[in-house]
């Protein structure tokens, strides 16, 4: 289907394919929107089956980015990237250097970053040619994974949720269920444990449940029942549409704030959730923390400490955004939205 036709194309500024036969490399580029600054996002390496399948991931990968970064308060538009690639292979590095040309030939208009498939060494790769790379190893302590700033926006997202709903500020005695205990999930439950917080935690990895239930007292359950737990706050971190027909009507949690992206199967969920009185804290405002974290590398040298303070403003903006829902008596989802558009348009 030609790329203009494509539903999800939506109002891109601009598609780059990206092609070198020397290495293989077959990538896409897709800048969405860039009032606000310039396109910022991840760059994915996946063997996808059809550059199609890519076009449309790339697509809306991009214009969430958009969203994201403009609810976040960031200078910064959406833009994201592709390369079809299996990521274990074993010329990895020359791949990555190809692409990275292409990141440098559009003169700081997009930059890019880790995401599935690629990872903070392979961003230092891609910067030996690029200007415009961050989220590098390099750039933080040895070890260090910037989605420990998604962890830490995940959390004062719970906050900002517990104060709106029970107008209190700690978490002493809040049940938690944590779905997914990769990267941001482990985090999330260790600030949450070190906060008191009770956890009921699950993940298809026994020995990253393991962990979890030895370090942070968690109960563990069943992968499928995670969601149906008798808590306060549900908090995906794993995979997408886990809010869906068959799991709305079993969901007990008063608030769904976790990190995963697309938690809502469709839009009309989140019209549901309303409905059954329960919070839901949109993912794209909820995850910002990393692009916010490791963002402003993208601007000046933070030290790590004055990058997390920046996360922490995804709190009020929850806070905010969950009161509007109230009187407006509409869902979050919407609404933020809307509040991302306008951002995007005030600044033309
Ligand atoms: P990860 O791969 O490190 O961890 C995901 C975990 O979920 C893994 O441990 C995996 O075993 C588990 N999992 C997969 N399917 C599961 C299932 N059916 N039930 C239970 N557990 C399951 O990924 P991550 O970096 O922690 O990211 C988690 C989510 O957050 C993803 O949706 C990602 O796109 C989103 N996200 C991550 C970041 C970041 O900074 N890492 C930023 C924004 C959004």
């Amino acid at each position: 289907m030609p790329v203009f036709s494509k539903k999800d194309f939506d109002t891109h500024e601009q598609v780059l394919f990206c092609h070198d036969a020397s290495a293989d490399l077959f990538g896409i580029i897709a800048i969405h929107n860039t009032n606000l600054g310039p396109a910022a996002g991840g760059c994915r390496m996946y063997p996808y089956e059809s550059t199609d399948k890519a076009l449309t991931d790339v697509l809306r990968l991009s214009k969430g980015m958009s969203y994201k970064n403009a609810m976040a308060g960031l200078p910064l538009g959406g833009g994201k990237c592709v390369i079809i690639a299996d990521p274990s292979r074993l010329d990895k590095a020359a791949l990555l250097r190809a692409f990275s040309k292409h990141v440098q030939r559009l003169g700081g208009k997009y930059w890019t970053a880790i995401d599935i498939g690629i990872n903070p060494a392979d961003a230092d790769v891609m910067a030996e040619n690029c200007d415009y790379i961050f989220t590098r190893a390099s750039q933080y302590p040895e070890g260090f994974n910037p989605s420990v700033f998604t962890a830490l926006g995940g959390f004062v997202g719970i906050k900002a949720v517990v104060k709106h709903i029970w107008g209190k500020s700690d978490l002493k005695g809040l049940k938690v269920a944590v779905q997914g205990l990769g990267a941001t999930g482990r985090d999330l439950s260790r600030q949450l444990f070190e906060a008191g917080a009770e956890l009921m935690v699950t993940d298809i990895r026994e020995e990253a449940v393991q962990y979890v239930v030895e370090n942070y007292q968690a109960t563990a359950v069943p992968p499928d029942e995670i969601h149906a737990q008798d808590v306060d706050v549900f908090a995906p971190c794993a995979m997408g549409a886990i809010v869906n027909d068959t799991s709305i009507n079993e969901i007990k949690a008063k608030a769904i704030c976790g990190l995963a992206n697309n938690q809502l199967a469709t839009q009309d969920h989140g019209v549901e959730l309303v409905k059954r009185g329960i919070v839901y804290v949109p993912d794209y405002v909820v995850n910002a923390g990393g692009m916010i974290g490791a963002g402003a590398k993208i601007f000046s040298n933070p030290t790590m400490e004055e990058s997390k303070q920046k996360v922490l403003g995804i709190h009020d903006t929850i806070l905010n955004l969950l009161s509007r829902a109230d009187q407006e008596k509409r869902p979050t989802s919407e609404i933020a939205d809307e509040m991302a558009l306008e951002m995007m348009a005030g600044k033309d």
